[in-house]
């Protein structure tokens, strides 16, 4: 159904809320082509900015408060996924909440097309992990929410997947680059 009721600023960045007492009236957004602010005025505004996976400062703020923190990290999520709404949200009085409630990743690759700094998703179900001391630490085919913890406890926040020949058709490698603006979430190395 066309309205003609909807438009769409293409390469328009929000950077900030605008505020009428307790009110919030709008955003004011950079065009990103020539630094131009310009202000949108709206009865209703929806933040639909996505997460914060992709931001280590934040991914690392608001870690689950139970879980140790990696010593290395691997960034997912979207490309654009820095959290910029929760902190224009932040910055016009918002309080944030169930921020630890992060979903991460147990099975992260480096991703060589970027520095190594995000992570790949990379997994086979006939493999099993071993720590560095060559110890099985968890029952890899279980939950993400049991082989996240579990990996995060072992030293270094590493382990090896080890599988054999006749297993190498099931390992897969899922994910992309910034390029593709899909890949994994924040994750550890595998
Ligand atoms: C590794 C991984 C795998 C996933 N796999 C699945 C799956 O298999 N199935 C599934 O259903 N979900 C999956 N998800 C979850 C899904 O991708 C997200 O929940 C979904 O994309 C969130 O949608 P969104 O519209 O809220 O945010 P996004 O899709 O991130 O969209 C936000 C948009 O806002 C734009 N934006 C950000 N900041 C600004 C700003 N300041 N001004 C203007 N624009 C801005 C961004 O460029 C982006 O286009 C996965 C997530 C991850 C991290």
């Amino acid at each position: 159904m066309q309205t003609g009721k909807v438009n769409f600023s293409w390469d328009t960045k929000g950077i900030s809320l605008l505020r009428d007492n307790d009110r919030i009236i709008g955003v004011r957004a950079k065009r990103l082509r020539d630094g131009k602010e310009i202000d949108y005025l709206a009865r209703v505004v929806i933040l639909a900015t996505g997460g914060f996976q992709n931001n280590r400062e934040m991914v690392r703020e608001y870690w689950p408060k139970d879980l140790p923190f990696p010593e290395r990290l691997l960034l997912g999520g979207g490309s654009n996924s820095v959290g910029s709404g929760h902190t224009m949200a932040k910055a016009a009085g918002a309080q944030l909440q169930n921020m630890s409630y992060q979903w991460n990743y147990s099975t992260g690759l480096p991703d060589p097309n970027l520095s190594d700094q995000r992570g790949l998703n990379a997994f086979s179900q006939q493999s099993i992990w071993v720590n560095k001391a060559g110890r099985r630490f968890v029952n890899e085919s279980q939950d993400m929410k049991t082989t996240f913890p579990a990996v995060l406890r072992q030293p270094g926040s590493t382990y090896w997947a080890i599988f054999d020949s006749a297993a190498r058709g099931t390992f897969f490698v899922s994910g992309g680059t910034a390029r593709r603006s899909r890949a994994v979430s924040s994750t550890i190395r595998a």
